[in-house]
């Protein structure tokens, strides 16, 4: 791994935001390479998606392909960072050690899930997890599937798994009437998110939509069989093939946080030309806050701006507020209940990898302690998966993580 790559802007995060700061910093002159872990460009919404796709996603993507400043590094994770603006990729061929001028971090965010009983079943899965999935090919034509959960990608996942065949027997949203009738009001005020979301509704048509209902447990014996809701004091068991389960989306701040960047809220902090705490490094999409693709899509602009050394287009800073307004909006009409937060019972496992239940957590003081004595966070998912939901069940804070950020196989580390 002696050879060192150099680039005038990396940026991490293939998905809108690293696209477009990528394409953005391109046309400003800048070499670029983007790396991102999956096996192509588009992120989480564009996944699967190519040049010749329809819409905003291919129109992106054939502007990429003809970038010749724009080199993308698909496959390629990133491992850990040193000093410098020096970033480890595994990739392929091994890990490959790459300096920049200039980051963008543009990792995007990852579903948090809840622990209920019975989670843990094969066939309860992630509600963007199910529909990656389908996107890689599983077959779910005619099979019944739940949506559980609380957040807008919960509709987009039941429209898209509809769309590939599936029964979809309904949408069980925790949050209440009111909150989805607030959002809807004022989506219809948005450009573009008006016709989003009735393009959205129309997709989803003679699929039941059920506020202020979450699920208390599913079960089966080798897998899920049935899930049972609860909405008010009502319980309703339905049998399904698949329960598709997100509890809203958390930004993936691992690589800001080994970077040193100041987060605050779960989320990279940034100032108005999306700059970190840390000198020559920018932050952009929902890595910086939950807020959509367009909000992605107009940081990751800035991003690419701002790395070059260019100030922010005219009216960007209208622009801005309007984003952070909706995303202020999301995070209130979507904050988990408590009935939610009270779900697990004490053998409710919450660390996957290393099979540590409620029980054995609820009496540790912090994430160390737990860590220490029980190897919550451990596993493979090196805490991936149950550090935002020690964080929403403790109010747990977990320190930056300690590199390699993944498992990284020793060959690779010995080359
Ligand atoms: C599972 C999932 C499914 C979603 N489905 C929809 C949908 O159907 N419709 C919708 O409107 N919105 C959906 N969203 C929300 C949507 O993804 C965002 O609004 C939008 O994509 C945010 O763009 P972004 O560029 O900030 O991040 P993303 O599109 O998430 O892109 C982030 C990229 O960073 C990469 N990355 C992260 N960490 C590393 C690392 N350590 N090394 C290398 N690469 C890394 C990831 O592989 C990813 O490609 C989904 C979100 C998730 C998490």
């Amino acid at each position: 791994m002696s050879e060192v790559l150099r680039t005038d802007v990396l940026v991490i995060g293939a998905g809108p935001a690293g696209l477009s700061a990528a394409l953005t910093a391109a046309r400003a002159g800048a070499a670029v390479l983007v790396a991102d872990a999956l096996p192509s460009a588009g992120g989480q919404i564009w996944r699967g998606a190519t040049a010749q796709s329809p819409g905003e996603a291919g129109a992106v993507l054939k502007a990429l392909a003809t970038e010749p400043r724009v080199e993308v590094l698909a496959g390629a994770s990133v491992r850990w960072t040193e000093p410098d603006r020096t970033v480890v990729l595994s990739t392929s061929q091994g890990l490959r050690r790459v300096k920049a001028g200039a980051i963008i971090l543009a990792t995007g965010a990852t579903e948090r899930y809840m622990p209920f009983p019975g989670w843990t079943l094969p066939g309860v899965v992630g509600a963007g997890g199910l529909q990656a999935l389908t996107k890689s090919g599983l077959d779910v034509t005619g099979q019944r599937v739940v949506v559980a959960g609380t957040g807008p990608l919960l509709l987009a996942v039941a429209q898209s798994l509809r769309q590939k065949g599936a029964r979809v027997l309904g949408v069980a949203e925790q949050a209440p009437w009111r909150s989805l009738v607030r959002m809807g009001a004022h989506a219809a005020t948005q450009p573009g998110k008006g016709v989003q979301a009735a393009r959205m509704m129309l997709g989803l048509l003679g699929v039941p939509v059920w506020p202020d209902t979450y699920p208390i447990h599913a079960t089966g014996t080798e897998r899920v069989e049935a899930v049972t809701l609860r909405r008010g004091g009502r319980d309703t068991t339905l049998p399904c093939d698949w329960l598709a389960v997100g509890f809203g989306l958390v930004p993936e701040v691992r690589v800001a946080r080994m970077l040193g960047c100041a987060v605050a809220g779960g989320a990279v902090q940034v100032d108005a030309s999306q700059r970190t705490s840390v000198t020559g490094v920018y932050a952009a999409g929902e890595v910086t806050g939950i807020g959509g693709a367009d909000q992605a899509r107009f940081e990751g602009l800035i991003a690419g701006l701002s790395a070059v050394g260019q100030s922010p287009p005219h009216g960007h800073a209208a622009e801005a507020a309007r984003h952070a307004a909706f995303a202020a909006l999301l995070d209130s009409a979507f904050a988990l209940r408590d009935e939610v937060r009270a779900l697990p019972a004490a053998d409710t496992v919450v660390c996957r990898c290393e099979d540590v239940t409620h029980g054995e957590l609820r009496r540790k003081a912090h994430w160390e302690e737990a860590k220490l004595h029980t190897r919550c966070g451990m596993g493979a998912c090196q805490g991936r998966t149950c550090a935002p939901i020690t964080a929403a069940l403790y109010g747990w804070s977990p320190p930056a993580p300690r590199p390699p950020l993944l498992p990284t196989p020793l060959e690779d580390l010995m080359s």
